[in-house]
């Protein structure tokens, strides 16, 4: 077990447990937002035939006076032309044999013939060759290469189950009436968001007490591909999640160089991997979207990494990288960067009223004007 590691370091440690994908064939229409779990060719050539790219008469180039001869709509067979002979042709519909041009409509049968008007067999793929490789996120644009391939169904990997479990015995779901010293819950419903942000499917687990007996009980309930639990990791009396996994799971890290966000714990329980995020709110967003998302699913970050103005003084912390929030916009060609809300890592709202982070360097704070390295998640 390592404790007190970097960012990266803690990635990496959870990397050496990954989450086991498997692959499932789905409908191409179903597939925005999947993971590709194969390589995908194509089954054609694109375009499978030579094809006019306008509106007009397919002719040979070599002709001066033209008479029209016939109409070729998309979606016909070619036809064949002779010396002296066009043919009315629509965008999309196939050469006939003879022509080697196009004339278009604007300019009248005896106009400009223009040789790269033709699309021809192929330009765009050729049947066989590999344009889609696994790992890639399906998107508008894949999902539309993927059916001028000819694929009805495409390989995807299954989307894992993540359980969302938070602890603590002064947690209430909203809808209760809240008595003397409890507080809504609200990491598990952050988290079931952002697990779904990144093509996971959240497996939501009732608040669990503060208690061993309790935790173990939920812990040995769950049927997941990983395990995502919030509070009970740090210093405290009651911080189960962390006595158990020391006392019967196999920890891997605990503590990470980041503030909010510095007790999180990684390690398996039973063989599952399990993430124990710190209970805090933003702590909880933070950890999630520093280690938790670029574990599960690298190929969809949810931040974009910046270079940004400070228009207001952000403090760093020591030996910790620091993430303030701030709220980005742009200022001519410019990105510039404001504080507002009050910084605890307890007040979501923070993570609502700005945009991004700062990632300041451990020991290091910013002046007005500086520019600095920041995240943007929105
Ligand atoms: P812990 O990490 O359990 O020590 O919790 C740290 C702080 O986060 C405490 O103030 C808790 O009340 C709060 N907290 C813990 N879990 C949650 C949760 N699921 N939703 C909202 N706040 C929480
Ligand atoms: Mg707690």
């Amino acid at each position: 077990m390592e404790t007190f590691v970097t960012i990266e370091h803690a990635l990496q440690i959870a990397q050496h447990t990954p989450i086991q994908y498997s692959t499932e064939w789905i409908q191409l229409r179903g597939a925005n937002n999947r993971i590709l779990a194969e390589d995908l060719s194509s089954k054609v050539d694109d375009p499978p035939f030579d094809n006019s790219a306008m509106d007009g008469w397919a002719v040979r180039s070599i002709d001066e006076n033209r008479v029209e001869v016939g109409i070729t709509p998309a979606g016909t067979p070619s036809t064949e032309i002779h010396q002296g002979e066009a043919i009315r042709i629509m965008t999309g519909a196939p050469i006939p044999k003879g022509a080697d041009a196009i004339v278009i409509v604007e300019d009248g049968i005896n106009g400009k013939a223009h040789t790269n008007f033709i699309r021809r067999r192929g330009e765009n793929l050729r049947k066989g060759e590999i344009t889609l490789t696994a790992g890639q996120v399906m998107t508008p644009a894949t999902i539309s290469l993927a059916a001028t391939m000819g694929h009805e169904t495409v390989p995807v990997c299954s989307k894992p189950r993540i359980a969302v479990i938070s602890t603590g015995d002064e947690l209430v779901t909203p809808g209760h009436e809240l008595k003397e010293g409890q507080i809504y819950e609200s990491n598990s419903y952050g988290l079931c968001a952002l697990l779904e942000k990144i093509g996971c499917i959240p497996v939501y687990h009732k608040v669990v007490e503060d208690s061993l007996g309790g935790l173990r009980k939920a812990l040995n309930s769950l049927d997941c591909d990983a395990i995502l639990t919030s509070g009970g990791v740090s210093m405290g009396e009651f911080d189960y999640v962390r006595k158990l996994m020391e006392e019967e799971g196999d920890l891997h890290f605990w503590k990470v160089a980041m503030r909010p966000g510095g007790p999180p714990l990684f390690g398996t329980w039973n063989g599952t991997p399990l993430f124990g995020l710190p209970g805090n709110p933003v702590s909880s967003h933070l950890v999630f979207m520093m280690l938790v998302a670029p574990w599960l699913s690298p190929e969809t970050p949810l931040t974009k990494t910046i270079r940004v103005r400070m228009k207001d003084p952000v403090k760093g912390a020591p030996g910790k990288v620091c993430f303030r929030r701030i709220l980005i916009s742009t200022d001519g060609d410019e990105l510039v960067a404001t504080t507002h809300t009050h910084q605890g890592s307890g007040n979501i709202h923070s993570m609502v009223a700005h945009n991004g982070v700062t990632v300041l360097p451990p020991d290091t704070d910013a002046d007005a004007g500086d520019v600095i390295t920041a995240l943007w998640y929105q």
